[in-house]
This record gives C-alpha cells, sequence and structure tokens, in this order.
C-alpha cells in the first residue's frame, strides 16, 4: 500500500491551525472593512497571458508558473499572484466606469509558484492583497501602505519596518535603465545568468539580484535618486511626508526595486526585523503600476497595491509571541441515559438552531465517560436526557459552575438556557 502525502511545497491545515488563520482573516476582513476596501474573487487559473506579459523579466513570470494545457485548448496558469488577474477582472466588468473612483479591492487566496520549498516558502500559499484603481495621488500610496501596516500591527507583530523607495515615472526609469547600461556595460559577463538575462530586458531588476550582491559594480551602482525628474522627485517626497504624518516608520533603500515589470513611482517592502524570520523576512510588499489596466485593454490608469504573505505572517506571529489560540467554546453538552433514542440529537438540534454551540452524545456511555467530556470543553452546561424523565416529557439541566441542577419540561429548554446565558438565572 502505498502512503500519499501531500505534494512537496505544500501543507494541510489543521483545524487547530486554521481557527488561527480564521482570526487573522477576520481582523484582515475587519480592516478592508474599516478602509473601505470589498472583496473581489477571481478564478484560481486564468489565461497564461494574464500573467505572462510581453518580455516579463520576473523570475515569477519566467520560472515559477505552473502552466498548462487540457485537451488542447489553451494555455492555463495558475495564478502565482492577485494583482494581474483582479486588473483582468476590473477591466471586463468595466469597474473603471464607476460613480466612485477609485476602485477598492481586496482578495485573499491561494497562490502557486515552483519555488524551492523553505520555511515561509513554499508551492502553493496563500495571500491576502488589495488594489487601489483609478486614481493616482501620494496620499493613496501611503494609505494603502497604512492600511497593511495597521493588520500587521493589530496582530500584535512589532519588529516591522517599511522599506520603500521610488522608481520615478517613466522618463525617471528610461534614464535610470541608461545609465545602469553604461554602468554594467563593462562586466555584465561576470554576473549570473540570470543578471545578462535582465541586462537585455530590463537592467534595473539587477538591484535585485540576490547572487551578486557582492559585485563590485553591484556596490557602487549609480543611485537611481539622481535619474529622478522633478516631478518623481516631489511625487515621492508627499509620499514620505504622508508617512511621517502617519507615524509610520520608514527606512528609504535605494536598491529596492521589487520583483515585477509593472511598478512606477512607489514600491515598498515591510519586513519583519525579528532574529527568526531569515531570510523569508518579507510580511507584504507592493508599489504603484501604469500600464497594467491599458494592457487588459481598459483605459490608462494608474494603481497601487501591495500582497501579503499569509504564512509568514503566521509564522513572524509565532516567532512574536502572538496568542491565537482559542479554545472551541462549547456552551451545551447533551448527555445521554438509558433507551432515549433520538432525543440527544433532538435536544442538541434545538439548542444549536438557537445559536447555542452544542455537542451531544452518541454511543451508549457512562455517566463518568460523559462528564468528562463536559470537563474536557469547559461546557457551561450538560443536558441529561434521561429515560424516565423522558417518559414523562421532562428533561435534567446542570449548570456546571453552580454545581446545581434542575428538572424541567422538555418544551421549556430553550428559555432556561437563554436566561441562564443571560442572566445567569439558574431556574
Ligand atoms: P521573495 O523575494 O521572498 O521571493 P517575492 O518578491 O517573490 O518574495 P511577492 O511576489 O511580492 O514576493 O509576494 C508578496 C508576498 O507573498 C511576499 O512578501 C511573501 O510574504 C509572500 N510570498 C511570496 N512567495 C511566497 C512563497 N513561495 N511562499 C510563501 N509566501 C510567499
Ligand atoms: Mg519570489
Amino acid at each position: 500500500m502505498v502512503m500519499l502525502q501531500t505534494p512537496r511545497g505544500t501543507q494541510d491545515l489543521l483545524p487547530e491551525t486554521t481557527r488561527k488563520w480564521q482570526k487573522v482573516e477576520d481582523l484582515i476582513r475587519n480592516l478592508c472593512d474599516v478602509y473601505g476596501y470589498e472583496q473581489i474573487r477571481t478564478p484560481v487559473f486564468e489565461d497564461t497571458r494574464v500573467f505572462k506579459r510581453e518580455n516579463d523579466s520576473s523570475d515569477m513570470v519566467n520560472k515559477e508558473m505552473y502552466t498548462f494545457s487540457v485537451h488542447g485548448e489553451d494555455s492555463l496558469t495558475l495564478r502565482p499572484e492577485g494583482t494581474a488577474g483582479v486588473v483582468r477582472s476590473f477591466v471586463q466588468h468595466k469597474l473603471y466606469g464607476a460613480a466612485e473612483m477609485p476602485a477598492k479591492l481586496y482578495y485573499l487566496g491561494e497562490m502557486f509558484r515552483y519555488e524551492r520549498p523553505q520555511k515561509g516558502r513554499y508551492r502553493q500559499f496563500n495571500q491576502f492583497g488589495i488594489e487601489n484603481i483609478g486614481m493616482k495621488s501620494p496620499l493613496i500610496d501611503a494609505e494603502v501602505i497604512a492600511l497593511g501596516y495597521s493588520i500587521v500591527k493589530a496582530l500584535g507583530l512589532n519588529q516591522v519596518k517599511v522599506l520603500i523607495n521610488t522608481l520615478g515615472d517613466d522618463q525617471s526609469r528610461a534614464a535610470y535603465r541608461g545609465v545602469l547600461k553604461e554602468h554594467f556595460q563593462g562586466c555584465v559577463q561576470e554576473l549570473c545568468e540570470d543578471c545578462r538575462r535582465r541586462y537585455e530586458q530590463n537592467p534595473l531588476r539587477l538591484l535585485d539580484c540576490k547572487v551578486d550582491q557582492e559585485h563590485p559594480a553591484m556596490q557602487n551602482v549609480p543611485s537611481l535618486k539622481d535619474s529622478l525628474t522633478e516631478d518623481s522627485r516631489q511625487y515621492f517626497d508627499q509620499v514620505l511626508q504622508a508617512l511621517d504624518d502617519l507615524q509610520i516608520p520608514y527606512e528609504i533603500d535605494p536598491r529596492l526595486v521589487r520583483g515585477l515589470d509593472y511598478y512606477t513611482h512607489t514600491v515598498f517592502e515591510v519586513v519583519s526585523t525579528h532574529p527568526q524570520s531569515g531570510s523569508q523576512a518579507t510580511v507584504f510588499a507592493g508599489g504603484r503600476y501604469d500600464g497594467l489596466v491599458e494592457y487588459f485593454g481598459g483605459p490608462q490608469m494608474s494603481g497601487v497595491g501591495f500582497a501579503m504573505g499569509l504564512e509568514r505572517l503566521m509564522i513572524l506571529a509565532e516567532a512574536e509571541g502572538v496568542k491565537l489560540e482559542e479554545p472551541r467554546r462549547l456552551d451545551v453538552y447533551v448527555m445521554a441515559l438509558g433507551e432515549v433514542g433520538t432525543l440527544p440529537l433532538q435536544l442538541a438540534t434545538e439548542c444549536r438552531a438557537a445559536g447555542y454551540h452544542t455537542e451531544f452524545n452518541v454511543l451508549p456511555r457512562s455517566l463518568k465517560a460523559q462528564f468528562k467530556s463536559v470537563d474536557r470543553h469547559q461546557t457551561r452546561v450538560a443536558v441529561i436526557a434521561g429515560e424516565a424523565e423522558a417518559a414523562e416529557g421532562k428533561v435534567n439541566v446542570k449548570f456546571i459552575d453552580q454545581q446545581k441542577q434542575i428538572t424541567i419540561a422538555q418544551q421549556d429548554l430553550i428559555a432556561v438556557l437563554d436566561r441562564y446565558f443571560e442572566r445567569g438565572e439558574c431556574e
């Protein structure tokens, strides 16, 4: 017999863990609601062209995609990120025509990347992300960072910092690409294979290299700052001013260029400074993008967003000692004593319909064993369906904290529970 297991780079989340996840997801949903972001759900797979745009130089697009075709149909890809699908949907449904702009959307779901699995890096993982599309303002860039930051803070993570940079407008980037081409011209052959490709496709991405950091040409690379147009410089200053005013601490990282090709102006990464976070320290990351709405056939519109890795968030929460465990709540346990047929199930169903978290005893067991179940869940009330009482349409109710037991008519059960749970009355 073969023992089948989860595929490499994937994991099962068991109930003990999903309880924690749900708590984090609730917190995320609440804060999105407060900030006026609404959820969008797009397919897990898309036409490959949604992700693979012309001449994209990112690793994600070039090496990490799960791409397949079934029965000779068009090529499909499991989504490696959320933004492209959201923007595709934004255009398909003409959300750009809404009376109120910008569109404020968030998503929460699985992403797939063919990567070398390690702690905090999986082949199927979950991202929460937001997209603010249709308006360009430094205030919105700051607002988006503020939302992500407030989630991390509300969760109780303290050891995080915002790294921020600007890529400037098209003109700034074009100027900087020229500067980089010139700078690396003499030594491009000494760089890694990826860098040689980046040099041709998008020299900006050279700064993103994790292999050649120590190369002298990397060490004294000219700063993008000097290629910025006056407008781009002002835009960035306003973003920073807004962060100052919101008291969000940040560090300017002139080497930060981010992995995707469509970014312009602001790019940021929020990283953990906790010693245990290691090299998988980025909690969420994003930036402003231009050209993406147009790529999908929409009008010229700018957007800004970020994606947050939920597995990493959970790992960091653990490392920082944030308590996410919540014991399973049980209000009522229905016991069975003697031949009572389906009565325990009936009573449990009534209690559940009234909103009480209820379990009932299924197989014949001693009263002592049943009380052990009551204790294990710290249940507040035990309802005892006994054979003799059942014959008279009655049932026993035991209030565990008070150590008090009463006998009542079955039809009064919910009223009795209501009085106890609302006002503490044991009668
Ligand atoms: P990295 O440099 O760590 O590969 P990235 O630049 O590829 O990150 P993004 O595409 O910006 O990451 O994704 C946003 C966030 O999603 C990351 O900051 C991280 O928290 C999370 N993430 C990315 N890839 C994975 C993965 N394979 N497993 C788990 N989380 C991931
Ligand atoms: Mg990556």
